[in-house]
């Protein structure tokens, strides 16, 4: 067994159990990518077993700080197991879920979540890339699903000296006797009673926005307790928020996204739930500039949904996201209806709640609009947090109505 040998001082965020060690913490060692070395102090005392990704900053990702555990496949089987198992601590109202979560689940590199019948996989990490087999077998073995699909196409492989790959990784329907065309990545999910499709192949991320999904079904409660008719879903991808508004009663909703395939769903999922499409309208926009021309023109709506893309996918990108955040935060006030409703989200890790909730307050000051906040939001239960690994955190949210 390899060992890494850390500096002295360099401890401490191990013995937190941070799951992380960066290159400037390691005094000597080395191992392939992926392989799994042993991690020590200054002094030679066991910290944990991890994954060496030599071509990473992030040089050890931990996979355990027990020294009497092995890492093989009855580790992998029972880690994704007892993954599984939390999440029936929550009802979760689909069948599509986050299985596994990363960090937050002690499987560094590795994110799964379950359409239906089927799994889509992302492998982002040296030392998840290594045991792929492993984990896709047993992924299968606890869940009784066939067919597992890979999406480790996330630039963050890219930091790994990785490879992107996409394909199915087990239950190819081509090979299955079945034909391998785009239909068999389509699957069709049911959350809170309405009916979702994705394509896993196509969609974002691995398919679908699932940590998205206790905030779609609170839009659906708000938009009916408070009685909301004209709604706008920014940044809709394939209309989640679109079929929530509806779902809670909306007369009209305008979705906008810059992204045309996902926009042709939006259509799709209406007149799949049962709305009358005439209710929906799409449009094939920057967001930014659809708000100023609606201002321009003199639209107002009851609720705004603002649901944009990373805009700071580290701190170090913080400021100029600000700005950016800031600017459709203002629009979006200044287009609501005094008593209107505005759902407003960030899903930057470099943004924290803290800092968005001054950025919104900010934008309400500009436009100028005063806001009660009606709720705080986060992330989907399947999506967690542990409090050794705060840099999971990522989505954050506020709902505020625009007062009189
Ligand atoms: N609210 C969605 C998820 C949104 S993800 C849901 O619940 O499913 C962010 C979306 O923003 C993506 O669909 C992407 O295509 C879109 N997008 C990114 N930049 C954009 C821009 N400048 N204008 C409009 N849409 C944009």
């Amino acid at each position: 067994m390899k060992s890494i040998r850390l500096k002295e001082g360099k401890e401490r965020s191990l013995l937190r159990r941070h799951p992380w060690v960066f290159e400037s913490a390691v005094a000597k060692g080395g191992a392939d990518a992926g392989e799994t070395v042993r991690v020590e102090g200054h002094d030679g005392r066991f910290l944990c077993w991890a994954a060496f990704s030599p071509a990473s900053r992030i040089r050890v990702r931990a996979w355990s700080f027990d020294e009497a555990q092995r890492i093989d496949a009855a580790f992998f089987d029972a880690t994704v197991r007892r993954a599984i198992a939390a999440r029936t601590h929550f009802a979760i109202a689909s069948d599509g879920l986050r299985l596994v979560h990363g960090e937050a689940d002690g499987l560094p590199g590795l994110v799964v979540d379950r359409y239906a019948g089927v799994l889509s996989a992302q492998f982002s990490s040296a030392g998840s890339e290594r045991w792929k087999p492993v984990i896709a077998d047993a992924l299968l073995a606890a869940t009784g699903a066939t067919r597992l699909f890979e999406r480790s196409d996330a630039q963050v492989r890219e930091l790994e000296g990785l490879p992107a790959q996409t394909g199915w990784l087990r239950g190819d329907p081509g090979t299955d006797g079945h034909a391998g065309d785009t239909a068999d990545t389509t699957v069709q999910i049911t959350e809170h009673g309405w009916q979702l499709s994705l394509d896993v192949a196509q969609g974002h991320k691995t398919g679908f926005y699932l940590d998205q999904r206790d905030n779609r079904a609170a839009f659906a409660r708000w938009v009916r307790q408070l009685g909301l008719q004209h709604v706008l879903n920014c940044y809709c991808y394939t209309g989640g928020f679109t079929v929530a508004a509806l779902a809670g009663g909306a007369a009209r909703v305008t979705s906008v996204d810059s992204s045309g395939p996902a926009l042709q769903r939006v259509q799709a999922h209406v007149q799949l739930n049962g709305f009358d499409p005439a209710a929906s309208t799409c449009h094939d926009a920057d967001v930014n500039a659809f708000l100023r021309s609606g201002l321009q023109e003199g639209r107002r709506f009851d609720a705004i949904v603002l649901d944009p893309p990373k805009f700071a996918p580290t701190a170090a990108h913080a400021e100029r996201a600000a700005r950016a955040y800031k600017d459709i935060n203002r629009l979006a006030f200044k287009l609501l209806v005094p008593g209107g409703l505005l759902f407003t989200f960030s899903c930057s890790g470099g943004i924290s709640a803290d800092l968005f909730h001054k950025i919104v307050a900010g934008a309400a000051a500009d436009a100028p609009a005063d806001g009660a906040i009606l709720q705080r939001l986060e992330g989907a239960c399947d999506h967690p947090t542990t409090m050794e690994f705060p840099e999971g955190e990522y989505l954050k949210g506020l709902a505020i109505l625009k007062q009189a």
